[in-house]
């Protein structure tokens, strides 16, 4: 075990040991992007970070300095309707909803793709036989871009694998894909107590509709709930660290087991 898992501060020496070790380097990557005024807007990149950071720690392997790149696209008609919004002909890109006071920081989908790809081309030139893109944001074109990714890396690579990873909605089927909503809001309060502030939420009695908090629960992108268009995994009741930690293990565990089959293919276990 190394020092430290963290890439940018091992010396050369430190790094070349862990590499003969095991020659795994996890990349946690996310965008800066509204989870609600409860939360800080790192928390998809921060919760890929956790769990890249422990999963290293536990099962070998360094860990890139986290970047905090993602991508989120337009809203159509038919989602808009689906999150409670009156007048769905709005333009609404990811959840950048008109009331937010902050806008995210989505990048393109061609630059997710061109800093994902050169940051393997150069992991790749120092030895590593096994890259863990650790993605925590579940935006439908980020996947879509990342699974094209995956198989561009799958046809094009030969004794060494690259791995995009999303351990986040099949790890725990109660995140069900909501946003911002008491799931993920605990996750940041297990992982980061200080970047969570409960007290930027309205008082109980106001409802929490989902088109001025931008927060959904999964059911609203799925289109299974409806009117009042109110959170239904409200955080001011339902946030505790106990289950951000629960889902958080749940996460490193889900992890484990697609690196672990992959570096059992590759003959590094
Ligand atoms: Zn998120």
């Amino acid at each position: 075990m190394p020092r430290t898992v963290r890439y940018e501060r091992l010396r050369p020496d430190e790094l070349r040991a862990e590499l003969a070790r095991c020659p795994v380097c996890y990349i946690p990557f996310g965008p800066i992007e509204w989870h609600g005024p409860q939360s800080a807007m790192g928390l998809d990149a921060l919760n890929a970070e956790t769990i890249a950071l422990r999963s290293a720690e536990l099962y070998g392997g360094v860990v890139l300095p986290t970047l905090f790149v993602g991508t989120e696209s337009e809203r159509d008609e038919a989602t808009l309707a689906k999150l409670g919004f009156e007048d769905p002909s709005i333009h609404v890109v990811g959840m950048d909803f008109p009331k937010n006071s902050v806008k995210s920081l989505y990048y393109r989908e061609e630059t997710l793709r061109l800093l994902l790809r050169d940051t393997a081309r150069l992991l790749l030139q120092n030895g590593y036989k096994l890259l863990v893109f650790v993605n925590a944001h579940g935006a439908s074109n980020q996947l879509r871009a990342l699974s094209e990714l995956q198989l561009e890396f799958d046809h094009t690579l030969r004794g060494a694998k690259v791995l995009l990873a999303t351990p986040i909605a099949s790890a725990d089927p109660s995140l069900g894909g909501g946003h911002a909503t008491a799931g993920e809001t605990s996750l940041l309060l297990h992982q980061h107590p200080d970047l969570v502030d409960l007290g930027q939420l309205p008082p109980m009695e106001e409802p929490l509709y989902v088109r001025d908090y931008g927060m959904a629960d999964g059911e609203y992108f799925m289109g299974t709930a409806g009117a009042p268009f109110t959170v239904l995994d409200d955080p001011r009741t339902k946030t505790s660290a106990a289950r951000g930690q629960a889902d958080t293990d749940a996460e490193i565990q889900c992890l484990r087991a697609l690196v672990d089959a992959e570096k059992k293919k590759l003959g590094i276990a």
